[in-house]
């Protein structure tokens, strides 16, 4: 029987400063001994994140792409983002839709949302994941839900990446069709989480971090988590990402982990990363997740450019957005304001060419519907 205790509260006593320094002291020779295992496990956290580690990213990345290539075979699932609303009255200080930004709001209505995402449809995309700010009374559980229910007989998956909900509420999401939450808990270190979070719903730390909890006893197909690159330092926030993951993973053994390191791009704020992750980390980071939690989705998003993204293309990666407008209505007109800009600007069909070229299949969508149980 799963225990009673929540994650927030297995992970109270946590001192991130003392986290870090045992991660940045891990020796050579235990990073050799974890890849010599056969199979490592979320305990590797501290080793395989540390810079020992990272002495080893040519191993890393080969053991992380055998492991993905078994698992999943040679294939790339896509979707796409669709904005609904840019209405927030959180004070997140990295975002371009926070309540201090001074800009146009737009919120679509049904028939704008519905419109817009048979753009996506149209382009092929069975997949789609709808997106708001944090605006309940604006832009709610109901709005939502009217708008999962009236494109779910275009997609086989419907996922959500909007404020936390009750549990009750999640459940009113999958009855309209929604079988996928994903929300991040942008970081773990609930000193640096209070900084950049000082205001609105989302200054709630534990309400945020209980919701993947909530999405699981809902029976969501897919829980997404992820922390936010340059926010705080990222190897003690990833190795409680990964404590998290698996500890989801036990209590809700039907439910697919997927994860995502989004990395922080410049905001119409102009937010400055505090703790900037090169390329060779955020590799690093992916292989990682992937050697420990070999079952995981691991999600790539247009934040990145396209160039990294051709390279991590059949190595670890199994779920890339495509042709991402990031502005409620942008796939039909020009938006009106972005959340943040996307690096990588080509359309869906370059980037199903390019997966072909390097013999890869592009899943337009994941499982179909009447086959899930
Ligand atoms: S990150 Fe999300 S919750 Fe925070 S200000 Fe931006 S849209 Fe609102």
């Amino acid at each position: 029987m799963a225990s009673s205790e929540s994650f927030a509260e297995i992970i109270a006593g946590v001192d991130f400063a003392q986290l870090e320094e045992r991660i940045l002291a891990v020796r050579p020779e235990a990073v050799d001994r974890v890849l010599r295992q056969p199979r490592a496990r979320p305990e590797d956290a501290l080793v395989l994140f540390s810079p020992a580690a990272a002495q080893r990213l040519d191993a890393l990345v080969q053991r992380a792409a055998a492991i993905t290539e078994q698992r999943f075979g040679r294939a790339m699932q896509l979707y796409a983002p669709l904005y609904l609303s840019s209405a927030c009255t959180n004070r997140c200080v990295y975002c371009g839709f926070s309540h201090d930004v001074v800009m146009e709001r737009r919120s679509l209505n049904l028939d704008e949302a519905v419109a817009n995402a048979r753009v996506l449809h149209d382009q092929g995309f069975r997949q789609i994941l709808l997106v708001t700010g944090e605006a309940p009374r604006h832009y709610g559980v109901d709005h939502i839900e009217q708008v999962a229910r009236a494109i779910s007989p275009m997609f086989d998956s419907i996922s959500i990446e909007v404020f936390p909900m009750e549990q009750a509420d999640y459940g009113r999401m999958g009855a309209a069709g929604v079988d996928g939450l994903v929300l991040y808990q942008e970081t773990y270190d609930p000193g640096i989480y209070a900084e950049v979070h000082p205001a609105g719903r989302k200054a709630d730390y534990r309400w945020r971090l209980d919701g993947p909890d909530r999405g699981g006893r809902a029976g969501f197909r897919s829980l997404g988590l992820g922390i936010l690159l340059g926010l705080a330092p990222w190897r003690p926030d990833a190795a409680l990402l990964v404590q998290h993951a698996a500890w989801l993973q036990r209590r809700h053994w039907r439910s697919r982990i997927a994860i995502s390191f989004p990395r922080m791009v410049n905001s119409e704020r102009g937010y400055a990363a505090a703790h900037t992750v090169g390329d060779r980390d955020f590799i690093q980071a992916m292989a990682a997740v992937r050697i420990m939690l070999p079952d995981a989705e691991l999600v790539l998003s247009t934040r990145e450019p396209a160039e990294l993204r051709d390279r991590l293309i059949g190595s670890f990666i199994t779920r890339m957005s495509a042709g991402s407008q990031t502005s409620p209505g942008g796939y039909i007109e020009e938006g009106l304001g972005e959340q943040f800009e996307a690096q990588d600007g080509r359309s869906p069909g370059e980037i199903a060419r390019v997966l072909a070229e390097r013999g890869m299949d592009a899943v337009w969508k994941d499982l179909d519907k009447g086959f899930r149980v």
